[in-house]
């Protein structure tokens, strides 16, 4: 019997989908049909003006194209924006903001990017503004969670290693509302796990930070589950000049692969191959299920690519 296993598919609709969104939903996919569990589509639309529909489409376009089901979420656009939309949940995540300023650990930060880039090198906001105190309801400025000196939170790898990661070093005092007014990403994406009740996040490892500020907000929260679930940060893919893949245009966006090769067999492959599973016999999307399920019954060193 294996655990019950939430996880979801969490893509942006800021840009095409490309090979390494592809990877990540084909490894999301593999584990939880793997241990039996419930698999959620969620997109991330609550930032409005960066949310093209052509984005949007294409997102339901490549998940058929990859053959990817999942349990719940928008079965399309329109379903997406009558149910399922995060604009939609906005009061929600208003709530859980609100959570955490009345225990005391939001500040109001008035820097704009320009002044924070002259306070750090490094991108990590030094925390200039918990000193002025200003009030929290005052219009057109950000609201930052603190993050004291030295703050750890550790996880469980997929292998059920523990990780450790230093929040204070990689993300500082993040924000947590927009100056815009919108609630920030951290705090939509943690609240929406909360919701679903998840256990398996699987995502790149530049996404480590993330991970890192979503577990600190969790424990200011006091919620204990989604803490105690599994994250599996893979490799990133990355074009030919060694750069990590983005989603505007380009010979690896799933639009242009899929007019190239027409089926999705190359991706299949390529997906196997980054998992360091054997991969010349995989032609459609139930090959690699079965070289995958193989290779997880075996186990050891297979699972050290999740870790
Ligand atoms: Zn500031």
């Amino acid at each position: 019997m294996h655990p019950a296993v939430i996880s979801r598919l969490a893509p942006t609709p800021s840009g095409f989908l490309h090979l390494g969104n592809a990877f990540n939903f084909l490894l999301t996919w593999l584990l939880v049909d793997y241990m039996d569990g419930h698999l959620l589509l969620r997109i991330d639309d609550l930032d409005a003006p960066r949310v093209e529909t052509a984005f949007v489409e294409d997102i339901f376009v490549q998940l058929e194209w990859l053959g990817i089901s999942y349990d719940s979420g928008p079965s399309g656009p329109d379903e997406l924006l009558s149910k399922y939309s995060q604009r939609l949940r906005k009061e929600h995540y208003f709530e859980t903001i609100e959570l955490l300023r009345k225990s005391g650990h939001l500040y109001a930060c008035q820097c704009s990017r320009a002044e924070i880039r002259k306070l750090t090198t490094t991108g990590i906001y030094p925390g200039t503004c918990r000193r002025n105190k200003y009030p929290l309801e005052n219009n057109d400025q950000a609201w930052r969670v603190q993050v004291p000196e030295q703050t750890l939170v550790s996880y469980s790898s997929f292998s059920k290693k523990i990780k450790t990661i230093n929040v204070t070093q990689n993300m500082g005092d993040f924000i947590i509302k927009r100056r815009d007014g919108l609630p920030a990403y951290q705090l939509a994406s943690l609240v929406d796990d909360l919701d679903a009740g998840v256990t398996l996040v699987v995502r790149g490892q530049d996404l480590r930070t993330s991970t890192a500020a979503q577990l600190y907000l969790a424990k200011c929260l006091n919620e204990k589950k989604f803490p105690a679930s599994r994250f599996v940060h893979h490799n990133l893919i990355k074009n030919d000049s060694g750069q990590k893949l983005s989603k505007s245009k380009n010979s690896f966006s799933l639009q242009m692969l899929q007019k190239k090769y027409r089926t999705p067999t190359w991706i299949y492959q390529e997906t196997a191959k980054r998992l360091k599973l054997p991969f010349h016999e995989i032609l459609i999307l139930k090959d690699l299920k079965e070289v995958f399920k193989i290779h997880m019954d075996l186990k050891p060193d297979f699972l050290s690519v999740l870790d």
